[in-house]
Formats: C-alpha cells, structure tokens, sequence
C-alpha cells in the first residue's frame, strides 16, 4: 500500500555529499527538520548512493515551533530550500517568529 503526502516540496538543496542528492535535488521521500536547536535537516546522511530519482522531497515532520510557517509541528511553506550549514544541512526558509 503507497500513500501520498500533501506536504511542501524541497525546491532545491546545496548539500550534495548528501546520499539523497542529485542535482541539487533531494530524492528523500520525506525529510525531518529541526534538532531542538536549529532548523537542520535531520535526514541529511553523507554517503555516495544512487538515490532513486522518483522520489521528490518534502517535510515530513518539522520540529522548529519558532517558524513562521510552523504549524503543529508540520510546515506551512509553499515550498521549502535547504542549504549548508557546517557539515550538515539547515532549512534556509526558516523565519523566526
Ligand atoms: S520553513 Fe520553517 S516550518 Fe518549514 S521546514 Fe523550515 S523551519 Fe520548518
């Protein structure tokens, strides 16, 4: 049984020695944000695979209460863009409240 998400697609992310990346597209089925400290991409893995190209991202979950766009833990953005920070991997649409 497959269902489908109603949730914000990932317009583009900079991370590409993630394992989900290709072209600057994630191909996770769903990411989590949010770390409890910043809005960082928790499904961010470095690691060189072949992502399958069928998925298109989007939020899953977003645990960033101070979000304009959170709504109950789930993100209200059109879209969203996810970029470097550090090592890892922070949602750059974020808006505090
Ligand atoms: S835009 Fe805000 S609510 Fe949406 S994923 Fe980013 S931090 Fe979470």
């Amino acid at each position: 049984m497959e269902i489908t998400l109603n949730v914000p697609v990932i317009a583009g992310c900079d991370v590409t020695d993630c394992a989900y990346n290709s072209d600057h597209t994630c191909h996770a089925k769903a990411i989590s944000v949010g770390n409890g400290v910043s809005p960082a991409c928790d499904t961010m893995v470095q690691g060189d695979m072949e992502p399958d190209e069928m998925n298109i991202a989007g939020v899953g979950a977003c645990k960033v209460r101070d979000c304009v766009f959170n709504n109950d833990l789930e993100c209200g953005a059109a879209h969203v863009f996810v970029g470097r920070d550090g090592d890892g991997a922070v949602c750059v649409t974020y808006t505090a409240l």
